[in-house]
């Protein structure tokens, strides 16, 4: 089986590239509504005969480069694939937003050294990326795919779908699927097959991580060789603890999942932040190498376990109704910290809603996998 996310990874071109940038991604606006009318005309969806139709009319006339005049054709026709498939009409299919589709290795390719490479209408441009939360993609695991390249709100993003190999023998076995959603106030909050909510607490972390702020910066504002050298000796001292703290949860999660569970946790934030508001609350702990390292010992412990961890899209985890789906942001009212879905009138302390979805879309998964195997 394989599980398929997507990365939302922001890139920081300098003044001009990001004139390069634009300026390409018009050509190719202009060159997919050329080739597209081709297609809607002439109905060729064959790579190899919608190529040789416009290949040479996107050089000479839209000053295309080779690899870009292939690229949108290839794009084209994906797009005409998916209305189809959609039930869609043959319609004439336009092309309004700027974007690029970018064929991994050879329109573009990214190394774990922050450096994206792209084609672009001057050829190569190595343009730095924000790295956080795409570590992981690096582990030799994943496989890159046709990225998009977009343009937003006058910043440039990738989005890259990332691929992985899973093995199902492990999930025909699973007896409990366990929604983790992590935080501060709450260590966890986890909800199970058996539809219980537990809450690991953890208040005291959030006060002694004050605690070790306030020190740090009075140090901070010292400035003095003795003062940095406490500075260090502290900073390590809180890194003891949170590795402490990780060990305890992760161990404390794990043995309350239980045997061949399926652990469903959040994807890590780096990778949606990019584009998507995500949860203010507890955002330094999420992105920070704190939720990583406690991610890690869960997958570890779990495998020793026989469970397996996913993590999954946490987009509205905590709008939608975990009973009929619906989503909508007046589902849930902060102050009051009530849940109250607006169509099926499901009530409940908003706490666990985000568990008790990464519940469901581990069900969902699950269900997925089992069939497609
Ligand atoms: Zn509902």
């Amino acid at each position: 089986m394989e599980l398929t996310i997507t990365a939302k990874v922001k890139i920081s071109p300098n003044e001009e590239q990001k004139k390069l940038l634009l300026e390409t991604l018009q050509a190719v606006k202009v060159g997919c509504n050329f080739v597209s009318e081709q297609v809607y005309q002439s109905k060729v969806l064959t790579r190899a005969k919608l190529i040789n139709m416009t290949y040479e009319t996107l050089r000479s006339h839209y000053s295309l480069r080779s690899q870009m005049s292939q690229s949108i054709a290839i794009a084209v026709i994906a797009k005409y694939k998916s209305a189809k498939s959609n039930d869609h009409n043959w319609s004439l299919v336009r092309f309004k937003k700027p974007e690029y589709d970018l064929v991994f290795n050879r329109d573009y390719s990214i190394r774990p050294n922050k450096i994206f490479s792209v084609n672009t209408l001057e050829g190569r441009v190595q343009i730095p990326y924000e790295t956080k939360g795409m570590e992981h993609f690096f582990d030799g695991t994943w496989r890159f795919g046709t990225a998009k390249l977009v343009y937003k709100k006058q910043k440039y993003f990738l989005h890259i779908p990332m691929t992985k190999e899973i093995p199902d023998a492990d999930l025909k076995e699973v007896k409990n699927i366990l929604g983790v959603d992590v935080g501060l106030n709450f260590l966890a909050v986890t909800f199970n097959s058996q539809d219980t909510t537990t809450f690991f607490k953890g208040r005291h972390r959030k006060d002694k991580r004050g605690q070790y702020k306030r020190v740090r910066k009075s140090l901070q504002q010292k400035q003095t060789p003795s003062a940095r050298r406490r500075l260090r000796a502290i900073g390590s001292r809180e890194n003891r603890w949170m590795t402490d703290v990780n060990h305890q949860v992760s161990k404390a999660l794990v043995e309350h999942a239980g045997k061949n569970s399926l652990i469903v946790l959040e994807e890590l934030e780096g990778i949606r932040s990019a584009t998507e508001k995500v949860r203010k609350r507890d955002r330094w702990y999420t992105v920070g190498w704190a939720f990583y390292q406690l991610r890690q010992m869960i997958e570890y412990k779990a495998k020793r376990n026989q469970s397996t961890v996913i993590a999954v899209d946490p987009a509205y985890t905590s709008q939608t109704c975990p009973k009929c789906g619906h989503t909508e942001k007046a589902n849930r009212n902060k102050k009051k910290h009530i849940f109250h879905c607006k169509t099926c009138g499901y009530i409940s302390n908003d706490d666990r809603i985000g568990a008790m979805n990464l519940h469901r879309k581990g069900m969902e998964y699950l269900v997925a996998v089992t069939t497609s195997a």
